[in-house]
């Protein structure tokens, strides 16, 4: 598919290929009000495509981003128990390994609600978190994060340092992704990071989406999609070298963490890495080529088998009403005509509308209140953490629906 005004947002080349076109969708977060369904929505294309000369995936859609992360925000960090236990344990590891204390400093840029920052505080490290959610910064700088509520980029940091600070670390966790100037985002940390300091990365892993087939992950909040191939390939650009890669199978469908830093040595686990994506692929575009067709076959499988089981008289809701759930419905066109309600824990979400289809969201309770024959795991990367929480249900006679890679009655 041609699209002349595209460039790479890493590379800048205009030779871009979409391998994956998710129609026209609303904003994954935008949670609709009742009073506000009979409104028209915004809805912006969401198409993908891969940078053949640096890797980049990307969407190319390109939505402001004030848009998508001040208005709209409704997640809070604090509420995920698991995101709790891997932020305190990267912490530990941190103190530990860069022997910080009440000299260092430690900036996170999209610090949320200050979950992970707090475990500096209670050791007495000075710490600075960035986020540019006006809600979320307020209630870290309660909790005693001191918090700018500001984008984070290369004029930020370059102020920062004017201002005579330096990091000893820069964690920035799950907002590269997020970044529409992903350059002037690179620029700034290595700006603001201390000449023998480390910057941690993580995100989630552009090859793990694709062997899982989690192309509910790609919405327009999410700009990119990283490998160690492209990370490598951008930081490289800024002075910044790819040292070390760690790997968390289990957090958001498999995230990578990459340290990087002045120093130019490559660790093993970075060779490794590098080593192992290219052999998988992930420099080849026939490789999202053959991804693309996957998915387009999963949403049409997915949409006949709710239809079958609904015609057959049964009731169907879902579980969890978070942004990928938001991208399923709507790439797979699942309203409710297919399914009642969504469930979720977070009581921000409830009596809200999820976008574009309008299905209702209410607790989890409601699975067990109102026995619904199946539910469909819009939250499938947690299924495991939900069957335990929902043995109620599944004791009487309830049944999941896992969605992908391929549409599962488990
Ligand atoms: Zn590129």
């Amino acid at each position: 598919m041609p699209t002349p005004d595209a460039r790479c947002r890493s590379c800048g080349s205009d030779d871009l290929e979409v391998f994956l076109s998710l129609g026209s969708t609303p904003l994954a977060d935008a949670l609709v009000r009742p009073a506000a369904a009979g409104e028209p929505e915004a809805r912006y294309p969401l198409d993908v495509a891969v940078c053949p000369r640096c890797s980049l995936v990307q969407i190319l859609h390109e939505v402001e981003p004030r848009e998508l992360f001040v208005d709209n925000y409704l997640y809070f960090s604090s509420y995920s128990p698991q995101l709790l236990d891997h932020a305190r344990r990267h912490a530990d590891n941190l103190v530990a390994g860069r022997g910080l204390d009440a000299r260092s400093l430690v900036v996170e840029v999209a610090s949320n609600d200050g979950y992970l920052l707090r475990n500096f505080v209670e050791r007495g490290i000075p710490v600075l978190g960035i986020d540019p959610a006006p809600e979320q910064a307020a209630a870290a700088s309660a909790a005693g994060v001191p918090t700018l509520a500001e984008f984070f980029g290369g004029e930020m940091a370059a102020r920062l340092r004017s201002a005579g600070l330096r990091a000893d670390v820069i964690i920035a966790n799950n907002v590269m992704a997020h970044v529409p100037d992903l350059n002037g985002f690179v620029a700034g940390i290595a700006t603001l990071l201390a000449d023998d300091g480390i910057a941690t990365i993580e995100n989630p892993s552009v090859g793990e989406l694709i062997d899982r087939g989690a192309f509910d992950t790609i919405y327009h909040e999410h700009f990119c999609y990283f490998s160690c191939l492209s990370v490598d390939a951008l930081v490289r650009r800024h002075g910044l070298f790819l040292n070390e890669v760690e790997q968390f199978p289990d957090l958001h469908g498999g995230t990578l963490r990459w340290t990087v830093s002045h120093d130019p040595a490559v660790g093993e686990s970075a060779r490794a890495m590098l080593d192992a994506e290219r052999a998988a692929g992930l420099a080849d575009p026939a490789h999202y080529r053959d991804f693309g067709t996957r998915v387009e076959r999963t949403t049409r499988d997915l949409h006949a088998l709710l239809a079958k089981l609904k015609a057959g008289g049964s009731t169907i809701a879902a579980y969890g009403a978070a942004a990928k759930g938001s991208t399923l419905l709507n790439t797979a066109g699942i309203g409710t005509d297919l399914v009642d309600f969504v469930v979720d824990r977070n009581p921000h979400k409830h009596g809200l509308l999820m976008p574009g289809v309008h299905v209702p969201i209410r607790p989890t309770d409601a699975l067990v209140q109102d026995m619904p024959d199946y539910v469909l795991l819009l939250a499938w990367n947690f299924a495991a953490e939900i069957a335990a929480q929902q043995h109620e249900y599944l004791d009487r006679g309830g049944r999941f629906i896992v969605p992908v890679p391929t549409p599962t009655v488990i």
